[in-house]
């Protein structure tokens, strides 16, 4: 079955490398594909593929400079937005109240929120996987009805994984899509959820990734940054 493939590009690319990407991506089929990139480059992309914004504020509007709002995002027909990943929960430090709240904020204007989990190296070896991946949708999701989850989609992203090329097995990345999904399920009745898997997913290992049927998707990094990488992958999900 054919993936979501979601491109998180990050602060990578300068307007010349977004202009020969979107002409890279009017030669294939984007149905199935969103791209994410900085916020200047929104507006590129938008006539041939769906985009996500990477970060959005806690706040609606005012005195917040640097901030992007749900409000600004929703004026842009913006469909969807990244929430919690590991780099700004590490760099920016925001918290999984922060997280939480920005969730809301989008789903207040109909925007998708693609939320990031996933457990630290120190983590995985002591096995505390799973009660990392419960503490996070705990927290993040708290409040929110069944029909609400519904709409969101997760990605689980080992923080390990990020941008090292490393990672789990592919047994690993089956039990915790299955872990996430009957998590949800036992937790909020939660019956149809997308689980997307992220961590240096490439057109190196996207073949035999395809092959994991409890991945509904992809979030992926550096190769969405890169217009042959991410062709490949997005020409596997036809083959
Ligand atoms: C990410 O940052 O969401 C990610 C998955 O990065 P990479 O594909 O580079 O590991």
């Amino acid at each position: 079955m054919s993936k979501l493939i979601i491109g998180n590009q990050k602060m990578y690319m300068n307007r010349e490398d977004v202009i020969s990407f979107v002409e890279m991506l009017k030669t294939v089929s984007c149905d199935d594909v969103i791209v994410c990139p900085s916020f200047p480059y929104l507006e590129y992309y938008k006539d041939v593929v769906k985009v996500g914004a990477q970060n959005v504020s806690t706040a609606d509007n005012g005195a917040y400079t640097g901030e992007v709002s749900s409000s600004q995002l929703q004026s842009l027909n913006v469909p969807y937005c990244i929430v919690g990943h590991s780099e700004r929960r590490e760099y920016q430090k925001e918290t999984d109240e922060e997280i939480n709240q920005k969730i809301n904020k989008l789903l207040e204007k109909n925007i998708t929120p693609i939320l990031c989990i996933g457990e630290k190296m120190e983590e995985r070896q002591n096995k505390s996987t799973e009660t990392v991946i419960k503490r996070e949708l705990d927290a993040d999701l708290k409040g929110l009805s069944t029909e609400t989850v519904e709409k969101i989609i997760i990605a689980y992203e080992p923080i390990w994984a990020i941008g090292t090329g490393l990672t789990p097995t592919s047994e690993e990345i089956d039990d915790a899509m299955q872990f996430i999904k009957n998590y949800l399920k036992e937790r909020l009745n939660v019956m149809n959820i997308t689980v997307l898997y992220g961590g240096s997913v490439s057109e190196k290992n996207v073949d035999e990734l395809n092959t994991i049927a409890s991945i509904d998707g992809y979030l992926i990094g550096g190769a969405s940054s890169k217009p042959d990488a991410f062709k490949y992958i997005i020409a596997s999900q036809s083959k």
